[in-house]
């Protein structure tokens, strides 16, 4: 029978619920264990594709097309199960199912109200993942802070789980903030107090507390906390800052949570140490022998969230090259009117990111040109590649003006443009090119070097591609078509020729890199700008 641990957080937004849920799924998967992950979205919107990345931050996309909370690229990072449409639920999705149900008269005669139909529908969606992933543990991670009005529903759904399943069936871990405060020279737990009582109030009583904090928690601490939270004190877990998020489940492994978890469960199995975790992630997330400075060149950098998975990648491709990343974050619409060779001082790769909209572009396109002329190594992602593709429009082929009609419809060289099935979309939400699809690498290409193989599965989410009325030209001037899918003559990678590394892709490789697997594409741009590096 499937377990389910849900996860709660008090105090404070942005107390890293999505690495402790994730965290907690490694521990459990370390035992043998098979678990998935599930997020729970308190907000009305259907998905968060349409949000804007300065209030929501990355849209993370599976494999399956779904466009999805950033959390679920923390799961796929951590544990081993794949993430699918059904592991991010939204309170949009939820009352959009109800609705439709009732519109339909399924409920005829019935009055439709939030406790039993919407708790139900969320219940619903929790044991379909239970039932699709045959998971044996299945780690939900309800968004939001204990005490909004939003998140109600999903909370009562988590409390009703334990008359569904029964209490050995279901734990509670709530995530807590435990505040040092410097002038007065004391760690307060009334907060935590306060939020364990609210989260009681609505009838869940927390088994596990994961103690966020700067400072280390005393046992007379974790003894009162025990005693005003009601949890035992074992059970109360100091989860202080690390250096890398990929130590935190060494950090709940050391306190021994993953037996905490099965004993409540009665789950036996055999023990094992996250040995290989430690070596080949964490020593050399911690000690790196190497530094190489990496300028992004995007529109969202004043917020960490928004390049995410981008980050991430980053840093795995640092951890499998031994070496320490310095991102140089440069605003793409300050760099129009910047010295580029200034700017770029010092900086021994380019990366030039997805997005949407015309602000900024042509900042992208000065950094893709001076990558490009002065052998920087260059990794163009999405709208990255169609920038390159504008920037060797305009400079290798003549094309004055060449655009994208994203920005200039009427441009007189859409060398990125619409597909014709695109054009007839109306609705904005849920209809780009989305998911994984095949492409196919081309021999005797630097594609070809860095994946080794000649068939890829990448992650894409954008409506307008590359115009293969230009494909000809382009050729003849030095870029070559190294990665295409197959079934529509899409491009999906191009680069170009006597470059120690320019490669642009037309998918989002990020979204596939993991801690331990470094994407080959990141792997091997760290590795061209640490040849720069001095
Ligand atoms: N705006 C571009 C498109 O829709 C690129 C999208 C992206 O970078 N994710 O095609």
């Amino acid at each position: 029978m499937t377990k389910f641990i849900f996860v709660t957080g008090g105090v404070i937004s942005s107390l890293g619920k999505g690495i402790t849920s994730a965290s907690i799924g490694k521990i459990l998967e370390s035992r043998l264990l098979k678990v998935t992950l599930m997020k729970l979205d308190p907000y009305i919107n259907v998905d968060p594709g349409t949000m804007n990345p300065y209030q929501h931050g990355e849209v993370y996309v599976t494999e399956d097309g779904a466009e999805t909370d950033l959390d679920l690229g923390h799961y796929e990072r951590f544990i081993s199960s794949p993430m699918t449409k059904f592991n991010n639920v939204t309170t949009g999705q939820i009352y959009n199912a109800v609705i439709s149900r009732e519109r339909r008269g399924d409920y005829l005669g019935k009055t439709i109200q939030v406790i039993p139909h919407i708790t139900n529908e969320i219940k619903e969606r929790i044991k379909k993942v239970a039932e699709v992933s045959c998971a044996d543990i299945v780690i939900i991670e309800i968004g939001g802070t204990v005490g909004d009005i939003e998140s109600l529903p999903f909370l009562e759904a988590a409390r009703q789980f334990t008359l569904d399943k029964g209490r050995e069936n279901v734990l509670y871990v709530h995530v807590t903030l435990v505040p040092y405060i410097k002038c007065s020279q004391e760690i307060k737990t009334k907060p935590t107090q306060h939020s364990v009582g609210t989260l009681r109030e609505i009838g869940i009583q927390p088994d596990v507390l994961i103690c966020r904090t700067e400072k280390p928690l005393t046992a007379e601490l974790k003894d009162k906390i025990s005693l005003f939270c009601n949890v035992a004190k074992e059970t109360v877990i100091e989860a202080r800052d690390v250096e890398s998020i990929y130590q935190v489940p060494l950090v709940f492994k050391e306190q021994v949570l993953d037996e905490i978890i099965l004993s409540h469960f009665k789950l036996i199995s055999k023990f094992s140490e996250l040995k290989e975790w430690e070596k080949n992630v964490i020593e050399k997330a911690i000690n790196p022998k190497k530094k190489v400075c990496i300028a992004l060149v995007g529109k969202y950098i004043a917020l960490q969230d928004a390049y995410k998975s981008i980050y991430e990648a980053l840093s795995h491709a640092g951890i499998h090259n031994d070496a320490k990343i310095e991102i140089r974050k440069i605003d793409s619409e300050d760099l129009e009117k910047a010295n580029a060779k200034e700017v770029f001082e010092g900086a021994c790769g380019i990366l030039v990111p997805g997005g949407f909209g015309y602000r900024g572009i042509e900042g992208k396109i000065k950094a893709i040109r001076f990558s490009r002329e002065n052998k920087i190594p260059f990794l163009g992602l999405c709208l990255g590649m169609q920038c390159a593709v504008i920037e060797f429009a305009r400079t290798c082929c003549g094309l004055k003006d060449a655009n994208s009609t994203e920005f200039r419809p009427k441009t007189k060289y859409p060398v990125i443009s619409l597909l014709e099935e695109q054009k007839k979309i109306k609705d904005l939400g849920g209809t780009m090119r989305l998911g994984a699809y095949p492409c196919k690498i081309k021999n005797n290409t630097a594609a070809f070097r860095v994946y080794g193989k000649n068939l890829v599965l990448e992650r894409h989410r954008h409506r307008y591609e590359f115009n293969n009325k230009y494909k000809k030209l382009f050729q003849e001037k030095g870029m070559v078509f190294s990665g295409v899918y197959q079934k529509n003559n899409l491009a999906e990678i191009v680069e170009v020729k006597g470059h120690p590394y320019f490669i642009a892709v037309q998918f989002h490789p990020e979204f596939k890199s993991k801690p331990d697997y470094s994407h080959p594409l990141f792997r091997e741009f760290i590795k061209a700008a640490l040849k720069l590096a001095v």
